[in-house]
């Protein structure tokens, strides 16, 4: 198969994936009513809708609803047990049905603190009880406008992702979030996200091989919304989304997975 041949095939292939980080909002009442709507979403093989939600809710969001919305958790602690006050262990959420959970989001990295080398040590731990990974990257404005954007995501993905073998990157998401974007409303162009997304593409064949690159489902993160998401999304290495604010309307969050039919 030629070359252009062969990434329309593997564009195919991958999962096109619209994934809601709800972060720490909604109340019970509201999560329930949402993920409920979502549940009725009728979706492809090859599509998948999650939304990460606070811990709390996870036991009966995915006794109720988990056969048809997948529920992912937002965090985990990288130690099964043990004296770490207010903490989740990913050991804890495996055994309550959980197969998804956000890693290096960047509130995570920036308000709790979490370095590299701990990002590394969940990564590890997650895939290790076989939950996938939706690993978390982006730059910064600084670093954006410095010109080291490609170096900075580069780092993160060196320094917690790349340690793990070509076999478990099966189980492994990355969603490109560049934190400028976050919570902004000032969202990455198409060009600006798929020239990413392509560089990512580009680090994962240089540590693994083409095929494991073809194969991870690349995620835009950073004020994604109905009205940008489809020329996001009709980007080559662009697979889907990961959505902060907009997932919290299920009008909104059901309207950006539409736009991946298109895409
Ligand atoms: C996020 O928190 O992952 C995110 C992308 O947020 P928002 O869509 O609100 O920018």
């Amino acid at each position: 198969m030629g070359l252009v041949k062969q990434k329309h095939f593997y564009n195919r292939m991958r999962k096109k994936i619209t994934a809601g980080n709800w972060k720490m909002n909604l109340s019970y009442s509201e999560a329930t009513n949402l993920v409920k709507e979502l549940a009725q979403v009728k979706q492809e093989d090859n599509e998948e809708i999650i939304v990460f939600a606070p811990s709390i809710y996870l036991k009966t969001l995915i006794d109720q609803y988990g056969k048809t919305c997948t529920i992912g958790a937002q965090n985990g602690h990288q130690e099964d047990s043990g004296a770490f006050t207010g903490e989740v262990s990913m050991f804890q959420l495996k055994e309550i049905g959980v197969t998804r959970v956000l890693i290096g989001h960047s509130e995570r990295r920036a308000i709790f603190k979490e370095s590299n080398d701990l990002l590394k040590k969940k990564v590890t731990k997650a895939l290790e009880l076989g939950l996938t990974v939706f690993f978390c990257c982006g730059e910064q404005l600084e670093q954006r406008e410095s010109n080291n954007h490609f170096d900075a995501v580069a780092q993160q993905l060196e320094e917690s992702l790349f340690h793990i073998d070509a076999t478990r990157m099966s189980q492994v998401v990355i969603a490109y979030e560049p934190v400028w974007a976050i919570g902004t409303g000032k969202t990455a162009s198409a060009q600006q996200a798929e020239e990413m997304h392509h560089y990512i593409r580009e680090q994962l064949t240089r540590q693994y091989s083409n095929e494991v690159a073809q194969n991870v489902p690349l995620l835009y993160g950073g004020s994604c919304n109905p009205t940008n998401a489809p020329e996001l999304f009709a980007q080559p290495n662009i697979d889907g989304g990961l959505i902060g604010g907009a997932s919290l309307s299920s009008i909104d969050f059901i309207a950006i997975s539409e736009a991946q039919k298109i895409s």
